[in-house]
Parts: structure tokens; sequence; C-alpha cells
């Protein structure tokens, strides 16, 4: 979109994989191709110099094991993060995969608590402690602490959501979004237009509004509700 020439290089077959069922995220390969990305699924970045300005990267094809050189001026890694835990184990807080909170934000130490991306809280809809990397959660999360640190004792049971932006296709996702889940693909417009569930043990865990917009609400409530879900059942649902 600012006239760059782009390479994007990641060892899974398709873009989102992790995330989005394979045939969509099998579209996203053809589709960031059409916008002149070259994109290079089953690849992984070997090595990393740097040389008059320029970087050399070496990528290793996972299924042929051939590796080839491409120079470029500049990097974007996107490589996931892990909490910075340090302050609260030094602290003697408990931390696993996160500074573990109770249900008002609170650590084991009644006057300290965590909130955003380095927190592990307990969601009541998913019945499961998670630790979520994304900005709704970090906004209300925070706020929520601040409340509650303030003298308030309210539990924190929002079930974040996050979005992002793929050219001119956009999503927003609520819970637990795993592409290895169960689940129905309701297209409106294939690959264009429409809604994804996640299941797990007849519960809709997760739920991917794909261009589908102001649904981010219905999609927690479905989410909260107890089922038992058949995967036919639920579509046209949201
Ligand atoms: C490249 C990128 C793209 C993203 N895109 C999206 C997106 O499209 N959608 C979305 O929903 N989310 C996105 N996110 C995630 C979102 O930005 C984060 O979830 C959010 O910023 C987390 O807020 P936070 O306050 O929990 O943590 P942070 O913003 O990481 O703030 C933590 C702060 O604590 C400081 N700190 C750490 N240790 C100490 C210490 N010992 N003492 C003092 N200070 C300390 C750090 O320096 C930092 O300033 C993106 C993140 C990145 C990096």
């Amino acid at each position: 979109m600012n006239g760059k020439d782009v390479v994007m290089a990641f060892p899974e077959e398709g873009i989102g994989a992790r995330v989005f069922p394979r045939d969509l995220s099998q579209f996203l390969n053809r589709y960031y191709g059409e916008k002149d990305v070259e994109v290079l699924p089953g690849h992984t970045l070997t090595d990393l110099q740097r040389r008059d300005g320029l970087f050399l990267l070496n990528l290793r094809d996972a299924k042929t094991s051939a590796e080839r050189t491409i120079e470029v001026d500049g990097v974007v890694a996107g490589i996931g993060i892990a909490p910075e835990t340090g302050l609260a184990e030094d602290a003697g807080l408990p931390v696993e995969n996160g500074i573990i909170v109770d249900e008002c934000l609170r650590t084991s130490h009644p006057d300290i608590y965590a909130a955003g991306d380095v927190a592990n809280f307990y969601n009541p809809a998913l019945a499961a402690h998670i630790r979520v990397e994304h900005e709704d959660n970090a906004l209300t999360m925070g706020k929520h602490a601040g409340r509650n640190m303030a003298g308030e004792s309210i539990p924190y049971h929002h079930l974040p959501y996050f979005y992002s932006d793929l050219f001119e296709l956009g999503y927003e996702a609520v819970g637990q979004i795993d592409s290895q889940s169960e689940s129905l693909v309701d297209w409106t417009d294939p690959y264009r237009k429409g809604v994804i569930y996640y299941l797990r043990d007849g519960r809709v865990r997760g739920v991917l509004l794909w261009n589908v917009w102001e649904r981010v609400q219905a999609a927690r409530e479905l989410i909260a509700e107890p089922g038992p879900f058949a995967p036919e059942g639920l579509e046209g649902r949201l």
C-alpha cells in the first residue's frame, strides 16, 4: 500500500494458519499475492545479517530444505511476545503464563494488581484461565483494575475481542479462535463476508466475524450459552 516490494515468509502453510480454517488461510496466501506481496509459506528464517545498510535474510523451505538468501531494506518481525514477569517473580507473586490474578484482578498480594497482556485471569464464559495480548483487553482490564484498586470489588468477566485488517478485509474475533477446533463456516460471500463458529465439547468457544460488524456482543452472549450446540444448528445464528 506504500509502494514497496514486500516478501512475507512464515513457517506455516498459510497466513493465519493457527487461527483460520485451512481454506481461508490458503485464500489469504492468494489474496496477498494479488496485492503484489510475495508470499513464502513453509519458510523459516535461519539467518539475518546486516551489510552496507541492507539486510540479508536466509530462508529455508521446510519441504525441500532448499535455502535462499534475499536482500531487503527493512525487516518487520512478527514473532510474538513473552510476558515480562521478572518483577512479579522477585516479589514472590505466583506466575504461570503471566501473573496470576483473581476475579478482581488482585495478585496473591492484596495491594498488587495486574492487568493487560501480562495478566493471567479466569473467564467464566470459557471456564478457563486465559492471557490475552490485545487492545480491548488491555484497555478494559486496566480501567477495571484501577476501579478495584480505588476500593470497588467488581469481578472482571469481560470476554475480550480482537481485530485486524487485511487490505480491504477486516475481522473481529471473540473467545478462543483455534484452527484445530471443530468449526462451522457460514459464508454470506465466500472468503469476503461471513461468520466462523469454533466449537469444543458442544459449546461455542470462539467466533470470527469476517467483514461482519456490530456482532461482538451477540457473539459474547452465544459463547456464554451452555448449549449443547451442533455445528449445523449455528448456521445464520449471528
Ligand atoms: C506490532 C503490534 C501490533 C498489534 N496489533 C494489535 C491489533 O491489531 N489489535 C489488537 O487488539 N492488539 C494489537 N496489539 C496488542 C496491543 O498493543 C497490546 O495488547 C496492548 O498494548 C497491551 O497493553 P498493556 O498495557 O498490557 O502492555 P504494554 O503496552 O506492553 O505496556 C506494558 C508497559 O510496562 C512496562 N514495563 C515492563 N516491565 C516494567 C517494570 N519492571 N517496571 C516498569 N515498567 C515496566 C513496559 O515498558 C511497557 O511500557 C499489537 C501489538 C503489537 C506489538
